[in-house]
């Protein structure tokens, strides 16, 4: 006989924790095991944000929150009202975690470190008394609607077989077959997955040797798509990356993908500023002085300015006041219009995450619940919801994993 528990979750990340907490929480007694298929639990929040953890982001307001999101921006609008960014912030204040806003809008732990994540969902857990079981994978889900039982019972890939009332998958991005394969298993039709959040590899001389090099205020866009973006873009030894470039790959990782990554980008590097009028001015201001002495722009640095001047064929003798009208022409597209031919992706250390999943059509948005098969429940990256960098995906598993818990303990409660 199978051992039986009212809720499985499938899956020790960000949302199955979040879920599980919830769940037993609400409902104290609830029997609630996790199913992990690796030797460690909560492994992404350990690494992300490099390591510092980017819980959420400031932005308490639904509406702008979901438009964070590429995929699931209006199915989160909702979902985001039950349970937002200020409930987060307050959750873990109530469980001693203090969190500190960036003045980009992203929210840390005061500790810059993820281990206070870490600790404080594991110890959450340990007291609400949810089970945890790592190098438990689960293989294949049977739902079972019979006289002795309703629920479901799991195959797992080294373990005897498990049963439970309700089932929740947060096994994350479905890039591996496996959450995909279960959630076809349910019946639903998962969106195939394709990366999101990764940076640019592009070879070019104007970039050369400049790593480490950023604009704050820049503007990119990918030739022959609608798909453009702002923010700032640093240079790389690879190529360009930087928040402008992580959501450019966010909004455009379907239509980059089909394109082998392989498409021109172009870079403006100062949106806003009337470069020519700037450079009129500048030839009997700066009339004597060396074009490539001084960047013309604070927003442009001193390094990047000289290697613009000499992609542009300007000599590091040149005067303002003796510039060529063709090369100053070229030196303001190198500044506005930038072509960049990018050949490649490179994966973002500090975050990265998958487009693709269970469509949120085939989910209750109010509670995560499958539509095909009442009874199982969706939380996190396996959904096709993603947003982009910014503390942004972690928020979409604390909301989804906090509402779907919340609705299987009133659930069984019901039962
Ligand atoms: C390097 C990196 C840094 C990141 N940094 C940030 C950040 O700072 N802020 C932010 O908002 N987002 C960040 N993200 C994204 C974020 O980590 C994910 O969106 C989030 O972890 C998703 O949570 P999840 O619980 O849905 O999935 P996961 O965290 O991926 O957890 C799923 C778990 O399910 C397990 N599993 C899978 N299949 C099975 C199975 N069949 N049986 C049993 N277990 C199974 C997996 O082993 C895994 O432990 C980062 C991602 C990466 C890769």
């Amino acid at each position: 006989m199978s051992e039986t528990w009212d809720l499985i979750i499938i899956g020790g990340g960000a949302a199955g924790f979040y879920a599980a907490i919830t769940c037993a929480e609400a409902r104290p007694g609830t029997r609630v095991l996790i199913v992990e298929k690796s030797a460690r639990v909560l492994q992404k929040v350990k690494i992300s944000g490099g390591g510092r953890c980017n819980v959420t982001h400031d932005c308490p307001d639904p509406k702008r929150m979901a438009s964070f999101y590429p995929r699931g921006n209006r199915a989160l609008i909702g979902p985001l009202h039950h349970f937002g960014v200020l409930d987060t912030i307050r959750w873990f204040n109530a469980r001693g975690v203090q969190l500190k806003t960036e003045s980009d809008g992203r929210m840390f732990p005061t500790t810059d470190d993820s281990t206070t994540i870490i600790d404080c969902l594991s110890a959450a857990a340990d007291k609400a008394g949810v089970e945890i079981r790592t190098s438990h994978g689960v293989k294949d889900i049977t739902p079972i609607d019979s006289a002795a039982f309703t629920g479901f019972e799991l195959t797992m890939h080294r373990q005897e077989p498990l049963r439970a009332r309700k089932v929740l998958l947060a096994t994350g991005g479905t890039r591996t077959a496996a959450g995909a394969s279960l959630a076809r298993t349910l019946g639903h039709n998962p969106i195939p997955a394709v990366p999101s959040l990764f940076t640019f590899n592009i070879e070019d001389a104007r970039i050369d040797g400049l790593a480490g090099v950023s604009v704050e205020h820049a503007s990119a866009r990918v030739q022959g798509e609608k798909l453009t973006t702002d923010g700032p873009i640093l240079i790389t030894h690879w190529g360009l990356s930087g928040p402008a470039i992580l959501k450019l790959s966010a909004w455009g990782a379907r239509e980059l993908h089909a394109r082998d990554y392989s498409f021109t980008l172009e870079v403006n590097w100062l949106p806003g500023i009337n470069v020519s009028e700037r450079f009129h001015k500048l030839r009997t201001d700066w009339g004597k002085r060396q074009v490539s002495t001084r960047s013309a722009f604070d927003a442009i640095s001193k390094r990047l300015w000289e290697s613009l001047v000499g992609a542009a064929g300007i000599d590091g003798e040149c005067r303002w006041a003796e510039l060529p009208k063709a090369k100053s022409n070229k030196l303001a597209e190198y500044l506005t219009r930038a072509e960049f031919g990018v050949a490649g992706k490179s994966t973002n250390k500090d975050e990265f995450v998958t487009c693709g999943g269970v469509p949120t059509d085939e989910v209750d948005t109010r509670t995560f619940e499958s539509r095909k098969t009442p009874g199982a429940y969706f939380a996190g990256e396996i959904l096709n919801i993603d947003g982009v960098t910014g503390g942004f995906n972690f928020q979409n598993a604390w909301t989804t994993g906090h509402l779907a818990g919340m609705a299987i303990a009133s659930e069984l409660a019901a039962k």
